[in-house]
């Protein structure tokens, strides 16, 4: 039995959309911990393989927890249907090698996560695909780069670490012309606050890691698309290709979306105060926040976007050393590359996330020695507040 979602709110899709309940009437979503299924006979399984038959046949195919875990993440966003796979990673690799040949042609945002990045400057070429980055903020740019027809195009908005904002609508504009699809990592923003079709885009790519789970636990990831697109060109590359989301990881990104409005909401909240606090700081030489009038694309956020997000980019104005003095005084705040846990984590990217791509790139980017990036996560506002300013004081 399966409930209709779409007549509902988002809210109440969070918590039962694509809910798909087994003979045993369970209130929760089953765990179906199983790598193969059985047939009936030989000429059912026959059947299967010929096509006649669609049923569940082997869990790298697709699997009833990670199918639930699709019709729900499908629900929020939008969007026609949804494939999980493995990692975020997994999700952008299979976006983009499942629709290109060699001879394509790929533009992309310069401000893309690191193995996004190393994708599109490094493996792509390998294969025989031109690819070319713009700066993600100039739409000349963009015109120039489409001018020629493109396959693809990839972008990451906010972007990661300096949460720029692209302008969606004229970016997927001038892709559109040039023949190519649009992929958008949304990960930053969440299907919550930017749902990226509603703006021209094609194809909508998760890191489920992050905010989808929300509490640090499991690695998944997600394609959303318009449903032929990602029967003919996406199932046949992850199903022989392998990226297959773990059951178990599904089942746990299925109850992470249950709370995914209420967690984000309350991490919001404390982010828009955190980023306030900080650019009242001595020793704070800038913040980034989206939601915050002196961001440089601030009234670009507030109409792409719901809220300004979880994540606090700021400068400190002592470079590396005051970076490192800090971040190494923060008691409550732990030092860690990933985001969108319950727990509020920092990370100094140029050493770290961004440490691979070189100082010219770096300073392309913005991303600054003294630039630290705060993940901002469920702990009382006043605590983590105290804890920024007794290492500021301190550092
Ligand atoms: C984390 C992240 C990814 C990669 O996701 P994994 O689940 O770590 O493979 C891709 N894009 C963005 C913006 C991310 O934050």
């Amino acid at each position: 039995m399966s409930t209709d979602p779409h007549p509902f709110s988002t809210a109440t899709r969070l918590v039962q959309a694509g809910l798909h309940r087994s003979g045993f009437a369970e209130t929760a979503e089953a765990l179906f911990l199983t790598s193969g299924f059985v047939y009936e006979s030989a000429e059912e399984a026959a059947a299967t393989f010929e096509g006649k038959l669609e049923r569940y046949q082997y869990s790298r195919f697709g699997n009833p927890t990670v199918r639930m875990f699709e019709e729900r993440l499908a629900a929020i966003e939008g969007l026609e249907a949804c494939r999980a796979t493995a990692s975020g990673m997994a999700a952008v690799h299979a976006a983009l090698v499942s629709a290109l040949k060699a001879g394509d042609r790929v533009v992309a945002s310069r401000a893309l996560f690191g193995s996004c990045h190393w994708i599109v400057a490094q493996l792509l070429p390998r294969f025989g695909v031109e690819t070319e980055f713009v700066d993600g903020t100039d739409l000349a740019g963009w015109a120039r780069a489409l001018a020629r027809p493109a396959r693809l195009v990839l972008l990451e908005t906010p972007s990661n670490p300096m949460l720029e904002i692209l302008d969606l609508p004229a970016i997927c504009d001038l892709a559109h012309r040039a023949g190519a699809r649009v992929i958008v990592d949304n990960v930053f923003a969440t299907p919550l606050l930017q749902r990226p079709a509603e703006f021209g885009a094609d194809i909508v790519v998760y890191s489920a890691t992050k905010h989808i789970d929300g509490q640090g636990r499991v690695l998944g990831g997600a394609i959303l698309a318009d449903g032929a697109w990602l029967k003919e060109v996406v199932e046949p590359f992850l199903r022989n290709t392998g990226a297959a989301l773990s059951p178990f990881n599904a089942w746990v990104l299925l109850k992470g979306l249950e709370t995914m409005a209420l967690r984000l909401e309350a991490a919001q909240e404390r982010a828009a105060r955190i980023a306030d606090f900080l650019a009242d700081q001595k020793g704070v030489a800038r913040v980034w926040y989206p939601w915050r009038a002196d961001h440089p694309q601030h009234e670009l956020a507030r109409r792409q976007m719901k809220g300004g997000g979880t994540l606090v980019t700021f400068a400190l104005a002592g470079g590396r050393e005051a970076a490192f003095a800090f971040m190494n005084r923060l008691r409550l705040i732990r030092i860690s590359n990933n985001l969108g846990d319950s727990k509020s984590l920092i990370t100094h990217p140029a050493s770290t996330t961004h440490s691979r791509i070189g100082a010219e790139e770096r300073a392309r980017l913005g991303i600054e020695e003294g630039v630290v990036r705060l993940s901002v996560g469920l702990e009382a506002a006043e605590d983590l507040i105290a804890d920024l300013g007794q290492a500021l004081a301190a550092a």
